[in-house]
């Protein structure tokens, strides 16, 4: 079989898309566009929810049935690449790599559809919205049914790594998410009168440290798990004691069990400094994304597929990432993996992260994340 990736559309694609970010549950003008490039490359689209997009690529025999997923919303980030093709939306951004995510998998779309008579089986291409905003994008996509009938999703993220590389890690792919909201009430009394008050400032204080032991002394030292508490808010003056304290803190895990350990050995700790206090407490929980649980056969495929796309000495087994994303909602649907590909590295002059306003992607390597997209389709719908 031989095929090859449109470097320069995706290119082209890749910056039309990058010049025009748009917010979760506002991708209008991204979806038009992607809807409109498969129905030109022949492929059958529906439109399940607003913005997202969904593709299917039926081969000239049936066999088995491929997903693979890009993700097309921006973040709200001042854009400060300086590039030619920076966004034409001040505070608006592709800060996350999915205007590069969108249009490799239109270019792994092209060259698909041109393979269609050699197809057993059918490939479906999920442009997902909203990944960015919880609840997110996928959980809609597929309660609208886009997963139905497929036997493997897989995806792909870019990531601050060497430029055209790909890790894969085994098990977890990324954390489980839980946001907090901590606030402590105590009695506000005159600073000069602390004997008739309960100081909500002493107790968080008190209470930001005790958190600190809840992973180091409750989960296994060879687990993942992180608490922060990222903000405290109490008081207005020097001289009084204030009658409240707002905290908020997060949980990101990766096993199931250690989450459930974590949320609850982070209320005990709470409500022991408290009751110690005197104070009481209300503690509201945000659950945000689980986590991706790779599946094993589904990773194996893809780290094969990677190998023969990109060459072995390009792939490798490797972590989880500690950020959160919503692929986990079709990985625990259907056997699927999450991959992290590389677009460039500090050595590469690439030196920021995801989220950055100064992040970016080498598009160098934008082809070859294409071309493992085929391959892994096409490896799975080879497959028994
Ligand atoms: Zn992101
Ligand atoms: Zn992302």
């Amino acid at each position: 079989m031989n095929w090859e990736i449109d470097e320069d559309a995706l290119i082209a694609w890749r910056r039309d898309i990058h010049a025009h970010p748009e917010l979760g549950f506002h991708e209008t003008r991204t979806s038009g566009l992607v809807a409109e490039l498969l129905e030109g490359f022949g492929i059958e689209v529906t439109r399940p929810t607003p913005t997202g997009v969904v593709g299917t690529l039926r081969g000239s025999r049936p066999g088995r049935s491929v997903a693979l997923r890009a993700d097309m919303d921006a973040l709200p980030v001042l854009e400060e690449t300086g590039e030619p093709f920076a966004s034409q939306t001040p505070g608006l951004m592709h800060a996350c790599g999915h205007d590069a995510h969108t249009a490799m998998l239109l270019a792994a779309a092209k060259t698909l559809a041109g393979l269609r008579d050699e197809l057993a089986g059918t490939v479906t291409f999920l442009f997902q919205h909203a990944e960015e905003q919880p609840p997110g994008g996928a959980a809609e996509l597929v309660a609208a049914g886009a997963l139905d009938g497929a036997d493997g999703v897989f995806g792909l993220h870019v990531m601050n790594q060497k430029a055209g590389t790909v890790t894969i890690a085994r098990g977890a792919a990324s954390t489980a998410y839980d946001g907090g909201q901590l606030t402590i009430q105590g009695r506000g009394s005159h600073g000069s009168m602390p004997q008739h008050g309960i100081d909500p400032v002493v107790v968080g204080s008190e209470i930001v440290l005790a958190l600190q032991t809840v992973v180091s002394r409750s989960i296994a030292p060879d687990h993942f798990a992180v608490v922060t508490v990222g903000s405290f808010n109490s008081g207005e003056a020097p001289n009084i004691i204030p009658d409240t304290a707002k905290l908020a803190l997060s949980v990101r895990t990766t096993d199931p069990a250690d989450r459930e350990t974590v949320r609850r050995r982070v209320h005990e700790v709470i409500a022991g400094v408290c009751a110690v206090h005197g104070a009481t407490f209300t503690l509201d929980w945000e659950p945000g994304y689980e986590a991706i649980q790779n599946d094993d056969g589904a990773a194996e495929l893809a780290f094969a597929a990677a190998a023969t796309a990109l060459g072995e000495d390009r792939v490798a087994w490797g972590p989880a990432t500690s950020g959160s994303e919503d692929f986990s909602v079709y990985a625990a649907r259907v056997p699927g993996c999450f991959l992290f590909f590389g677009g460039g590295d500090e050595s590469e002059g690439f030196p920021f992260q995801n989220h950055h306003p100064k992040f970016n992607v080498t598009e160098s390597a934008l082809a070859a994340g294409a071309r493992l997209e085929v391959q892994i389709a096409l490896d799975f719908l080879a497959a028994e």
